[in-house]
C-alpha cells in the first residue's frame, strides 16, 4: 500500500479555472483511513484541513459517522471535510506519518512511541510513572 494512516500527503490537482491553459494546485490532505475491498485500488479516507485551499471542481464532502465506521478513521474527524484519493490519485509530496504518539493527559508528543492495540488513551512514560506531576 502506498499510504498509511496519518501520512500527509500533498495532492496536484488540475484546477478547472475556467480557462484554456492548465493550472494545476497543491492540496495537503493527511490520511485518516483506507479500504482495501474496492478490488485493485485501495481507497483512502483523507481530512482536507480546514485552512487549505480546496481547488475549483474537487470534490470534498463532509465526514460522516458512516465514513468514519466504514473507514476506521477517528471520531474526532466527524463533520470535518475529507475526500477521497487512491494510488493512482496524481501527487506533488508524500510525506510518511512520523511514528509516535501525543500524550493524552500532558499533550506531549513522544516520537517512536506506539500506542497498545487496545488502548484508549495514550500515557507518556513520565504520566505513568508519576500520574500525579
Ligand atoms: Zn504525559
Amino acid at each position: 500500500m502506498p499510504y498509511s494512516k496519518w501520512d500527509e500527503v500533498v495532492l496536484s490537482i488540475e484546477d478547472s479555472f475556467g480557462y484554456g491553459h492548465k493550472l494545476f494546485s497543491k492540496l495537503k490532505v493527511i490520511v485518516i483511513g483506507y479500504d482495501c475491498n474496492v478490488g485493485y485500488d485501495v481507497q483512502y479516507l483523507c481530512y482536507v484541513p480546514p485552512y487549505e485551499t480546496v481547488p475549483c471542481g474537487f470534490k470534498t464532502f463532509k465526514i460522516t459517522q458512516a465514513h468514519i465506521k466504514y473507514f476506521n478513521a477517528d471520531k474526532k474527524f466527524l463533520g470535518d471535510y475529507g475526500c477521497f484519493i487512491t494510488k493512482s490519485t496524481q501527487i506533488h509530496k508524500h510525506a510518511p506519518a512520523e511514528t509516535g504518539e501525543k500524550c493524552d493527559r500532558c499533550g506531549i508528543w513522544c516520537g517512536g512511541a506506539e500506542r497498545g492495540f487496545n488502548d484508549d488513551a495514550f500515557m507518556c512514560s513520565s504520566c505513568r510513572t508519576n500520574p500525579y506531576r
